[in-house]
């Protein structure tokens, strides 16, 4: 970790995404402080909250456990909007997940990322599999050599964090075909980016890509008819499209019907959409 203080970390859920360390902690649903002297010596508490749902529950634990310890106990993260410009590997995230760059220089009116992160800033290039930038293509040239250097030593390499399908160059395929990508992650998030996303799929499947690796998040939650024409035309293209309900970042949970929740979820597991385009393209009636 390179943070000069020690720094032990509340995250109110384990995922496939938060640290397992020793000064990692998940409390599970309960608000008692635990024996903070059952962990190793540490300067600050941090609860680390993604969701918004879980911003009361967060806010209860910073009370009750600055009641029972001296040192400070901060409450942050996306959920909070909480100022994110740099980045420490295995501090909130495990450390095979890496950020090499922070920020945006677009302005999507759904997305958080400039909010909370500001323009695009290149950061210095950590090991790691899993490339969680929001914008990598926005970096430059020199700075995505280096990363493509260090990512020759992974495997099962990742770009998770969504790659903006008209900054997809020869010069990323080029590189890309010689490292042992497991995932490629697009995104078409409205019926506006299709044709470049399509022409940004069609250079990744002419690159040696499939459906297996080529992944794409597909935003959802207006209009249904044209959410699902969107996400078959993805899927059309070659590429495996995953559903992402619209949430509202401001407020604290975006409610969706049932047949909203159960339309997302069609679309979210590859098994479930395979079968749905077998059946043929037809839309289906999801209030059934
Ligand atoms: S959705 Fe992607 S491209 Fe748009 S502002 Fe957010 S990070 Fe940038």
């Amino acid at each position: 970790m390179n943070s000069n203080k020690s720094i032990l970390r509340i995250f109110p859920k384990k995922t496939s995404y938060t640290p397992e360390d020793r000064l990692a902690y998940y409390p599970e649903g309960i608000i008692q402080a635990p024996m903070f002297s059952l962990f190793p010596k540490f300067d600050e508490i941090h609860i680390s909250c993604s969701f918004t749902w879980d911003k009361d529950y967060c806010i209860k634990l910073q009370e009750q456990y600055q009641a029972f310890t001296d040192q400070p106990v901060k409450v942050g993260g996306p959920a909070f909007v909480s100022v994110a410009k740099e980045f420490t590997p295995g501090l909130y995230l495990k450390p095979n997940i890496v950020f090499t760059s922070r920020g945006c220089n677009n302005q999507c009116p759904w997305c958080i990322v400039p909010k909370i992160e500001g323009r695009l800033k290149e950061l210095p290039i950590c090991p790691g599999n899993i490339i969680q930038d929001n914008n990598f293509l926005q970096t430059n040239r020199k700075h995505k050599d280096k990363v493509f250097e260090m990512l020759r030593a992974q495997r099962r390499i990742q770009f998770k964090g969504g790659l903006q399908p008209n900054l997809i160059d020869d010069h990323f395929i080029e590189n890309i075909r010689s490292l042992k990508i497991d995932e490629l992650w697009l995104a078409c998030d409205t019926d506006q980016s299709l044709p470049a996303f399509k022409k940004a799929c069609q250079m990744l499947v002419k690159g040696g890509f499939n459906r297996e690796k080529i992944k794409c998040y597909v935003l959802i939650g207006d209009d249904m008819e044209a959410n699902e024409n969107r996400l078959q035309e993805v899927y059309q293209t070659g590429a495996m499209p995953f559903a992402q309900l619209l949430r509202d970042f401001t407020s604290c949970k975006t409610e969706y019907t049932k047949v909203w929740n159960a339309f997302a979820r069609q679309w979210q597991r590859p098994a479930s959409i395979n079968a749905h385009m077998k059946r043929g393209t037809q839309f289906k009636d999801y209030s059934t």
